[in-house]
């Protein structure tokens, strides 16, 4: 071990010895403070299994093969290439995204983030990645939050995939939140609503990151303010996803 290491492996111990770890989801008592969760909470996760949508990422379960296209992506095709998510947005996902989103744990989002890159090097073709860039939240949100969720967890997707963290995406207008909206209403709600600029020294497609995909409709917008100023391709990956009521091969086809 290099002195570094045992220096830090030693302030390591010190600290848990102070501040005994515990999961941040349910509080049981951890032996060690290098993952934030315990097992039974890491377990509990919802992943996103196979096969999935080949578009937006989406489980379908009981669909014949990997390649296939959901019907949602088939009558709206999205202006993003792919989207992939580690998690879907329920359960023990949804506790931890929300005590990182609106309790600062930071922890977590280092901990979603790793969860994000791993599913991001398993699901899109990174060669076509040159950069990282957060879905922004408007000026007068980013004032009143402590943190910047896509932020965030762009910066550590920039980190673990060794691309450049790059802003290129702004709002250009005020947005109510979508939680409350229907599909369409969140399409109308943000269509326009974000400019990009271009980046000269770009040369390929980037990589978009929000925290949690719902209808799509903003990362979708984002995707097509990039394609509007000739960035392309566009791939998304989020922490989590909704899970939608889409049956088994319903109106599936093959790319
Ligand atoms: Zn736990
Ligand atoms: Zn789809």
């Amino acid at each position: 071990m290099s002195v570094a290491a045992s220096v830090m492996s030693y302030g390591r111990t010190l600290a848990d010895l102070l501040y005994p770890p515990a999961c941040l989801l349910c509080g049981v008592h951890l032996n060690s403070s290098i993952a934030p969760l315990c097992d039974v909470c890491e377990a509990a996760m919802p992943r996103i299994g196979l096969p999935r949508c080949e578009r937006c990422g989406m489980e379908l379960p009981g669909a014949y093969d990997a390649h296939v296209i959901c019907t949602a992506c088939q009558r709206h095709p999205p202006s993003f290439d792919q989207a992939c998510a580690p998690f879907a947005y329920a359960e023990a996902a949804r506790e931890a995204i929300h005590a990182f989103k609106y309790q600062g744990r930071h922890r977590l989002g280092s901990w979603l983030a790793a969860s994000m890159a791993q599913a991001a090097q398993r699901a899109l073709p990174l060669d076509q990645i040159k950069a990282v860039v957060p879905v922004p939240l408007h000026w007068v949100k980013r004032r009143l939050r402590r943190l910047d969720p896509p932020v965030f967890l762009a910066h550590a997707m920039a980190r673990a995939l060794e691309r450049p963290y790059v802003p290129l995406l702004r709002r250009i207008r005020w947005t109510a939140t979508q939680t409350t909206l229907n599909p369409s209403g969140r399409i109308r709600n943000v269509e326009g609503a974000f400019g990009a600029r271009s980046s000269r020294r770009l040369s390929g497609g980037v990589l978009l990151v929000d925290d949690v995909m719902t209808s799509g409709a903003t990362v979708n917008a984002c995707a097509q303010a990039l394609r509007d100023v000739g960035i392309q391709p566009v791939y998304v990956v989020t922490a989590a996803r909704t899970p939608t009521n889409q049956k088994a091969g319903e109106g599936l086809r093959r790319p």
